[in-house]
Order: structure tokens, then sequence, then C-alpha cells
């Protein structure tokens, strides 16, 4: 399989190559194969797409937002036309199956440019009564911003950075995770196509060191990451001794509180979805399964049921549910913490281990895996683990789940399964979490706000929050009397 792009970057409107830079193998996670080989930036190319980026943005800024949003909708078009190929790449790149990518990775983009496109131009500043004055505001770009994104869903990350800081009058630099590079080249073709002009997307290739060069560079205005929460502490800290703007989008250990009046089967497909979608690899998933121990028997019961017809295999066949981990590192990390869960003394009720996958044995396969009797304090219980790990917590009673649910450096999401109106509502008001869910998991639609609370972020994608972190206000006082001067 050859997957190799024309090359590894795309700077000022071009493919751009600099065999200068660290080699990075992009591997088929399925097989172990390589299927592209790409170099990490140099100085001298994250200097010419820094330069690109600054040069590009003020005339951007000046066009009227429709215009902009005229660009931005022919985006949306040529995504929606390569779905198919943006998806098999998706799944080549991640391994995440291709019965998810086919319907989440460019539709959610699309639905992102659509988005923005059709509300920049009614966002605008406030006018400000002031008596015989006035004031009034305008929502300015910040300019050059960073965006800098993880593994698991990289055309997502893309998208969902770019499209709302193009929209509001920004440029941007975009550096995919070094495991899965693909997909965001995709996206600068088509904004070239959609007619962007040139120097205002931009992708870099690298690892941490690029991402940091990058925020630290004197023509980056901000940078909005989406990674792992101690990422995100080193680049808000930089972000932050520099002055600069972050949007940080991080992990978490999501709470799915099923209350013993639950509807059973949308709760059970909601555990299920929470935990073994994108073979667990999904920042919000809901890992602690915290059930009323009333119907705690007949739910795990139900779960391991469906979780046994979970099709594991090749990403790329459509009829498969579920493919590999990104990496061999991530599958080594998973393995040891089904290990530890074990020793702290979780009951393994299914999974576990690397199932035998015939003719793709290099790949990085897990298990759909389901733990029982876990208590708050173990690790497997506290820490994220990013692979199809669910953990099961029996409980007595709401005021108790609300507290255990809490109990957690992380913020990121959380859901409830009940039946009972008031119950539900007042028990999400009690979470503390950004991303919250009633009688479903894991949707995230752009209409609606993205990001968390405590350790698992700062700020918000998505919705016309987004906006709001792609700009900063300009007050202006208008005055229409005499200036009153004390001397
Ligand atoms: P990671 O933290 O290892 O890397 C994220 C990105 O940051 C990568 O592009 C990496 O190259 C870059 N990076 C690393 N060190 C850097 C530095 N010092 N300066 C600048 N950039 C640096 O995360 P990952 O393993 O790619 O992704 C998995 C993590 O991401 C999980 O914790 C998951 O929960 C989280 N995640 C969060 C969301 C969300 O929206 N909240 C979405 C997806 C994933």
């Amino acid at each position: 399989m050859n997957l190799q792009p024309k090359a590894s970057h795309f700077i000022n409107g071009e493919y751009v190559e600099d065999t200068a830079g660290r080699v990075i193998d992009v591997v088929y996670p399925a097989t172990g194969e390589v299927i592209a080989k790409l170099h990490a930036a140099t100085p001298a190319l994250i200097e010419k797409a820094l330069n690109a980026a600054a040069a590009a943005q003020k005339e951007w800024a000046a066009l009227r937002p429709v215009e902009r949003a005229r660009i931005l909708r022919r985006a949306h078009d040529l995504v929606r036309a390569r779905n198919d190929e943006i998806a098999r790449v998706e799944s080549t790149d991640t391994g995440r199956a291709l019965s998810e990518t086919l319907y989440v990775d460019a539709v959610s983009v699309a639905e992102a440019l659509e988005f923005y496109a059709g509300v920049i131009p009614a966002y605008n500043g406030e006018t400000i009564s002031l008596g015989n004055a006035f004031a009034y505001t305008r929502r300015e770009p910040l300019g050059v911003c960073i965006g800098i994104g993880a593994w698991n869903y990289p055309f997502q990350g893309a998208g969902w950075k770019s499209a709302p800081a193009l929209a509001a009058g920004n440029a941007m630099v975009f550096k995919p995770s070094e495991n899965s590079p693909l997909s965001a080249l995709i996206l600068a073709e088509i904004y070239k196509e959609a007619g962007l002009p040139d120097g205002l997307f931009n992708v870099v290739q690298g690892h941490g060191d690029v991402g940091q060069a990058l925020v630290e560079h004197p023509l980056s205005a901000k940078v909005s990451l989406t990674g792992s929460v101690p990422t995100g502490k080193k680049v808000l800290g930089l972000a932050g001794s520099l002055m600069k703007h972050g949007t940080m989008e991080l992990g978490g250990k999501s709470p799915l509180i099923i209350f013993e009046d639950a509807p059973l089967e949308n709760a059970v497909r909601g555990a299920l979805m929470a935990n073994f979608y994108s073979t667990g690899q999904v920042c919000t998933n809901g890992t602690r399964v915290f059930v009323h121990r009333s119907i705690h028997d007949q739910l795990v019961e139900k779960v391991v049921e469906r979780a046994r017809e979970i099709r594991i295999g090749d990403p790329l066949d459509p009829e498969v549910t579920m493919g590999p981990l990104i990496s061999k590192a991530q599958q080594e990390k998973v393995l040891n913490y089904i290990a530890l869960g074990k020793e702290e003394g979780a009951k393994l009720e299914m999974g576990g281990g690397i199932p035998a996958m015939q003719g793709m044995e290099g790949g990085f396969w897990i298990e759909p895996t389901v733990f029982t009797n876990v208590t708050d304090n173990m690790r497997i219980a506290r820490e994220e683990i990013f692979g199809p790990v669910m953990s099961v917590l029996a409980f007595d009673d709401e005021e108790e789940v609300i507290a255990r649910a809490n109990d957690t450096e992380f913020g990121l999401a959380a859901g409830v399964f009940t039946n009972n109106l008031p119950r539900a509502h007042r028990v999400i008001a009690k979470l503390q979490a950004g991303m919250c869910w009633i009688n479903n998991y894991n949707l995230a639609p752009v209409e609606v706000p993205f990001g968390g609370v405590k350790s698992s972020g700062v700020g918000r994608e998505c919705a016309m929050a987004a906006l709001d972190h792609y700009t900063q206000i300009k007050s202006v006082y208008v005055e229409s009397d005499d200036v009153v001067s004390v001397f």
C-alpha cells in the first residue's frame, strides 16, 4: 500500500519538501506496514509557513465576511465530494474502521465549513449606548493561529480548527500529529481549490518540537491544541508565558451514569459507543460506567453479549466495526493497563488480550475489554487509557455517584441515562464536565460548543463559542459632546 503524498508539507499554496527534516514513517496500524515517509519541518520551513501566513492574513481579514464565507462554502462542497477518498486515507492512517470514517470525519468538517460560512456574516460586535456618547465593539481576528492535532481524528481536528479561524479572518499553520499526518494535506488542497488565497492554511509536519517552535515564534498569536493533559499543560504554559491565546482540548476519564430507571437498551448502546467506538480512542469516552447496583448484573450481561458481536478486522472492510489501535506504543500502553486492572483486583468480564488476526499479525490489535468490580481508586478508573477498556462501577444513590463521578482531575464529558427528567437535569447540573449528554453519548454536532473543564481543557471548539476564541474585542468609545476637562 502506498499513500505517499506529493510532499510532506503544504505551504503558501503548494506542496513543499525538505529532506533535511527528521523522517516520519507513516504506518498502517492494521499491518504495521509503512505506507508513506514524510519529513518533519526544518526551522527554515517553519519560518516560511509563518511568514506566508502573516503575509496573507491582513488582506483576508479585510474582506467582507460574505466573501470569506463564499470560499468556505466552496470548500464544503469539495470536502463532501471527496468524502470517500478522505475516509480511506483516514482509515489507513489511523486504523479506524471505514464504517466510521465514511460517515463521520469528512462529514463533520463539511458541517463546520457550512456552519461558519453561514454564521460569520452575522457575527458582529455590539453597540453600547452611553447617553450622549456611545461605544461599539469590533470582533477582530488574532492574526496567525497555530493548530496542533491529536492522532485520533486528524481530518476533523484540522477542519474544526481552521474553519472558525479562517471564517473570523485569521490565517492558520496546522501541525498534524506525527502519527496521522496525511489527511490535513487533503484539506490544504481543498482550500486551495476552493479559492482560499495562498498562505492562509499551511500544513507543516513534525513532532512536539515543531509544535513548540510554532507556538513560541513571534509571528503566532494563538495556539489551539488537541492532545493529552501533560502536553496541554506544557503548551498552554508556553503560550501563557508569551501572553498568547490558547485553546486546549485535552484528555478525560469521563463518567457515564446509568440509573435504575434508565431506558436499558439505549443505556447499553450508549455504554458500547462510549467505550469501543474508534477502538476506544475518543477523548470524551465514558470509560467509567457507573451502574446502579439494582441493574448492574443485567446491564453487564447485555454489554458483554453485544461487545462480543463487535467485528474486529481490516479497517478498510466496510463490514468491520473495530480496527486496531494507532501504534505499537499505544497497544503496549493499553495492555499494561489491562494487566494493572487484573492486579488491582478488578474482574475481567471479557477481552483483555490481542486477537488472532490472520494475515495482519503486525497490526496493533486489542480485544474489546470489560472490567467489573472496579473501585474508584484503581488506576484503571483514574487514568486515561485511550483504548477499548470499559470499567464498570456499581453505585447505590444519586449523591454518592455525583461525588464519585466528580472525583477526578479531568472534566471533559459526562453522561446520564435515566427516564426521570428532573433527575437528569439535577445530576447534569452537578457534574463537573464541559460536554454532557442525557440519554445518549459521544455526539458532537458542530452547532454545540465542545470542550472541557478542570484539567481537560480551556476554551471551546465548535459553535459560536469557537469564534469568540479566534477573535479579540476592540472597544471604541465615540464622543458626540464636548470633552470634559479638569485642566
Ligand atoms: P499528545 O499530547 O501526545 O500530542 C498531541 C499533539 O501535540 C501532537 O501533534 C504532538 O506532536 C504535539 N505536541 C507534543 N508535545 C508538544 C509540545 N511540547 N509543544 C507543542 N506540541 C506538542 O496527544 P495524542 O497522543 O496525539 O492524542 C491523544 C490525547 O489527545 C488523549 O489524551 C486524548 O484524550 C486527547 N484528545 C482530546 C480531544 C479533545 O477534543 N478534548 C480530542 C482528541 C484527543
